[in-house]
């Protein structure tokens, strides 16, 4: 605990040197101690930040703000930088592909995502203004990434940095019947939820797609204002993802529109867990795969009307010891998988609230979460609270926030007491923090 703590600290730290105040790239001073779930690198001939990156499965952002690093570019041979521990070569996670070589063979090429970040090797006869175009970037965002002094002078064979961090751009003009476009966050984050909302001067039905999925779209102010939320599944690459929407006027005539949203990585880490031998069968990818399958079909179903508003509470008055998205070894094995929730060191006994109004939609005993309420909050968002000793609620119960639903234990496949609690939004896992800190839509 106080090893984790001092981590967050010295994380705090970290985040301060990113004031602009910092001007020359000093050599970050390395902690005596190291901080949890860190390790050190030495940086390689050939390497640069977007390699170490990948090869820690991590970002180049990540690194750069845990490091003080205020220019990704500039990192030197033999220097010592901090990394997420754990052997990325181990990660079974395939590697990402370096942009731009995202091709038709790759599994992402049908969400027709541009890639946005990496290092790009400059080939004869490109400029950096084509160069640009492809990333859907300007010849500033390049010359200022790659400290060029002349935007002319490029020769094939440099290599380029990429930024992949500039925020989605929504357009000044926005064709007829839209009004106005908000997008929250303006980057979306792999692991978290965004919302978008159109504005319409007439009255229209609208369709949406986005990461080849079809979203529920919520239309209010007599079908002029439409809201949807969007669980970016951990994993997705970063890049620019078309939002495809179809518009529909009374008449029967359509529109479409597309909207081009950035998404970029989030920083999470790795962890290695071990459990007894009693509950290792568990550990077979059966099980897991069977309880991921039985939450998402519960939580991609759509209630149109929505109990929440505001916020979410915290769903325990225990300190939060485990956060969501950490890649997850069990007893030295491969990491096999992600870290679904957030986990609250909740002493056994003590009260389990909900986040926020919803409706019980799942109270069962299951294999690896014991346990287990799932919330509907409607519009797509669900909770759900595992490990819980008692369950205290009933299926299609209501409940408002703070109601007791239950109480923490260790039931399921667990090393100890503790509440695992998680976000679903339209079908996927989502960071529950983000819930508690935003408002959605
Ligand atoms: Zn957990």
């Amino acid at each position: 605990m106080k090893l984790r703590l001092f981590a967050l600290l010295w994380l705090g730290v970290g985040l301060c040197w990113q004031l602009p105040t910092v001007s020359a790239q000093t050599p970050t001073p390395l902690p005596e101690t190291l901080p949890a779930g860190l390790t050190i690198h030495v940086v390689q001939r050939d390497e640069n930040l977007f390699r170490i990156a990948l090869r820690y499965s991590t970002t180049p952002e990540y690194l750069a703000q845990l490091n003080g690093i205020s220019n990704v570019t500039m990192i030197q041979v033999g220097q010592r930088l901090l990394v997420p521990a754990g052997d990325a070569a181990a990660l079974p996670f395939a590697t990402p592909t370096l942009a731009p070589t995202l091709a038709a063979s790759d599994t992402n090429a049908n969400l027709s995502a541009a890639p946005t970040f990496g290092i790009h090797t400059v080939a004869a006869g490109e400029t950096l203004f084509s160069i640009a175009q492809q990333y859907r970037l300007t010849v500033n965002d390049l010359t200022a990434a790659n400290n060029l002094v002349d935007a002319t002078l490029i020769f094939a064979g440099q290599q380029l940095f990429i930024p992949g961090s500039a925020a989605t751009e929504i357009p000044e003009v926005l064709p007829a019947p839209l009004t106005e476009i908000t997008i929250k966050p303006l980057i979306f984050t792999e692991g978290e939820t965004g919302s978008i909302r159109l504005i319409t001067a007439t009255s229209v039905t609208i369709t949406g797609k986005f990461l080849g999925q079809e979203l529920p779209i919520i239309a209010e102010a007599n079908n002029t204002q439409h809201s949807l939320l969007v669980g970016i599944p951990i994993y997705t690459e970063t890049g620019i993802y078309p939002a495809e929407f179809v518009i529909t006027v009374a008449d029967g005539t359509k529109t479409n529109y597309t909207l081009n949203i950035r998404v970029a990585g989030g920083a999470y880490t790795s962890q290695s867990l071990t459990i007894s031998d009693e509950l290792a069968p568990l550990l077979s990818q059966a099980p897991q795969d069977y309880e991921l399958g039985l939450l998402q079909r519960l939580t991609s179903s759509f209630t149109p009307e929505r109990y929440f508003t505001g916020a979410f509470g915290l769903p325990a008055a225990a300190p939060m010891n485990s956060p969501f998205g950490t890649r997850r070894s069990y007893n030295g094995g491969i990491y096999t998988g992600y870290h679904t929730g957030a986990d609250f060191a909740s002493a056994p006994g003590s009260p389990i609230l909900a986040v926020a109004p919803g409706k019980v939609v799942l109270v069962d005993l299951l294999n690896i979460r014991g346990n287990t309420v799932v919330l509907d909050h409607g519009w797509g968002v669900f909770s759900a609270y595992s490990h819980q000793s008692q369950l205290s609620v009933q299926l299609e119960q209501m409940v408002m926030t703070g109601d007791i639903i239950g109480m923490a234990g260790a039931t399921g496949r667990t090393t100890g007491p503790h509440l695992h609690w998680e976000v679903w939004v339209n079908g996927v896992p989502v960071n529950p923090l983000q819930w508690t800190r935003e408002i959605f839509p």
